[in-house]
Parts: C-alpha cells; structure tokens; sequence
C-alpha cells in the first residue's frame, strides 16, 4: 500500500470514530436538562449534541428545576418611578389574611406613551387623527371614515356624527366632556364624539394597594360593581389602571362614541385615563423564554402577561380568570384580546377591599 492510500484510509476510521470531522450538516450545540417542563434548563445537568435531546431545552436559566410551587412577590422595581409612588403598608385582605401590600399612588399620566388623539375632526381623517374602537371581539379604527360609516355599522340611520361639510362633532368643553359621560346623557350630545382631555384632569391621583404576595383564594373572585367590590382589574407599570369593561352599550345607546386612543385607553373625568384595552403600547417586560411579556399587576398581585406567547399563540390551559402556572412566573394571568373590552374574568387571589 502507498502511503498516500494509507492516510486517506486512516482518515476515513478517524472521520466514522470520532464527531467533529463532518461538521458541514451538523452544529452542535449544548443542551440543557429541564426536569420540570418549565422551558427552562438547569445549568448544571447538560449534554452535548446536534439534535435537541428528549426532556432537554437549549435555555440553562432555572434556578429551581425541582418543580417546587413557585409564588412570585410583586416586584415594585418594574413600575416607572415617574407618575408612581409606591409605599408599603399593612393591609387586610378580602378573606381575612393580614399582611402587607404596596400602595401605589399614581397620576394615571403614563410616562411610557402619548395619550390620544381620541375622535377625528373630518370624515376625510386617516387613522392618525383618531383612536380605536372595540365591537364584538375586533378593534376598529376610529377614522373619518368609520364615522362616515356608522349607520350602515350599526344599521341605526340615526347615526350621523357629521355635518354637510364632513367635520364631525366633537364635544370642545371640560363641560362637554362631563356632561357626555354621564349615565343619562342628554339628546343634545346624540352623535357627538365624547373627548376628555388630559388638561382636564391634571390634578388626579388613584391609590391601589396590592398585596406583596399573592395568596390563593378558595374561589375566585368574581368582579362586581358596589360598595365593597372592586371593578379595577389591574394596574399597568406605568401605574395606569387596566378598568372594568366600558359600558359600551350604553354609550352607543346614548348615540355617542367615546374613543380610546391607541395605547387602548380614554379619559374619565372623575378616574383619569384608563385603559379597556390591552394594545401592546404600555411598558412591557419580554421574558428569556417563548412566553409573552408583562403588562402589569392584577389586584391579586399576580402578574398580567400578554395574550400571546412568541409564537402568537394563546395559551390552550388557561382557567376562567384567564390565568395559568408555570415554574418561572408562578401563576399568572394573559390578558384578554384588544377588542373584547376585558383583561381578566377573575381574580384567582385575595384583594384589598
Ligand atoms: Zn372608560
Ligand atoms: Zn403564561
């Protein structure tokens, strides 16, 4: 045998017996053991190979993979310090538990986004110029043209925003703006636009308490308006409040449309702005994971998370209150799609009264 022969054969044994001499189809790449499920590996227990390993993940950030119940305390440090001030207080939750909570004080101005713009001024307006509305589960532009549109929308003839020359009626006033959002709204705001300015509640300020660690209730807390209850879902890290669903009905009812801008909230003159809608523009914390981002605390003081994981997909284990466990975030909540006018159905935690 020439040498010549004799090396490319011992190059051939040595290519089959070791990995590595082949890399063109193959990258290697360190897996992570992740006992638990949880997506996340553990740093410690990991195995080199092409193709990801049965119970393996190539993520290697769990601390605990030991798939202990994991309570997550409300983290003060992702709120925005402008526009919320957070204490700590004793508190007394709704079944009876004494403990602590964070107040938060807040003037409802997110610092993160603008508010507005809310109504369009012409029927020739493009999307920029107004905010959205929600309708049995989408969200619509509030355009010059969805006002054009509004009678054939809701096959009402009623409707009819606008004058000869396409500018839509807007109410102008700090008076309009309270007179309009009353209950009892009088004909002489049918087909009007309702606005509420942010100069018209530049001195407001909300106060929330959140307990620092959530505790489970026996049976969810189902919302409910009156003394006693609480209607406020959440609040965003911005310190904005997620609100209770907007009486939709009874301001189309009234013939008048009242806007939320693109960030999915509006000005309320007694609450200041407030959202209805998740729209993905508020603060948002992305996770190390394929789960969605954080939007906020409940009132529970669980998290609030997107609708939606990275793949852009709900997830299919959610419970009534739209919430769920995993060994990263504890339990937790997905906030509801932008056109539903919810966020959560229930709160899985005890609240402060
Ligand atoms: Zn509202
Ligand atoms: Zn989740």
């Amino acid at each position: 045998m020439k040498i010549s022969s004799f090396v490319f054969l011992l190059s051939l044994i040595f290519c089959t017996s070791f990995s590595g001499c082949d890399n063109t189809n193959c990258t290697e790449t360190t897996w992570y053991l992740d006992a638990d499920g949880d997506g996340l590996g553990d740093p410690d227990v990991s195995q080199i190979a092409c193709d990801q390993l049965a119970g393996y993940v190539e993520n290697s950030d769990d601390t605990d993979d030991s798939g202990g119940v994991v309570t997550k305390a409300v983290d003060p440090a992702l709120f925005l310090t402008s526009g919320v001030t957070i204490t700590t207080e004793p508190c007394t939750l709704s079944d009876g538990t004494v403990t602590s909570c964070y107040k938060f004080v807040t003037t409802s101005v997110p610092a993160d986004h603008d508010m507005g713009p809310w109504c369009p001024t012409n029927i020739s307006d493009d999307a920029s110029a107004g905010g959205i509305w929600i309708e049995n589960g989408e969200v619509y532009d509030v355009d010059g043209a969805f006002v054009q549109n509004m009678a054939s929308f809701y096959s009402d003839s009623k409707w009819l925003m606008y004058d000869s020359n396409g500018d839509i009626y807007v109410t102008e006033t700090e008076a309009d703006c309270i007179a309009a959002a009353n209950p009892n709204v009088g004909v002489e705001y049918e087909n009007f636009c309702v606005e509420c300015l942010p100069a018209y509640v530049t001195s407001i300020t909300q106060t929330y308490y959140i307990p620092i660690s959530p505790v489970e209730l026996a049976t969810p807390y189902t919302f409910a308006m009156g003394p006693g209850t609480t209607s406020v879902r959440g609040i965003a890290f911005n310190g904005v409040r997620f609100d209770a669903p907007a009486p939709t009905g009874a301001i189309l009812g009234a013939y008048t449309l009242a806007p939320f801008d693109d960030a999915g909230g509006h000005i309320n003159h007694n609450a200041g702005y407030h959202y209805h809608a998740a729209t993905g523009v508020s603060t948002t914390y992305e996770q190390t994971d394929s789960h969605g981002g954080m939007i906020g605390y409940a009132l529970d003081g669980y998290g609030i998370y997107e609708q939606l994981d990275k793949d852009g997909t709900e997830p299919t284990d959610l419970d009534a209150c739209r919430g769920h466990y995993d060994q990263v975030r504890g339990y937790h909540y997905h906030v509801a799609a932008p056109g539903t006018n919810s966020f959560i159905n229930c709160l899985n935690g005890a609240y402060v009264k």
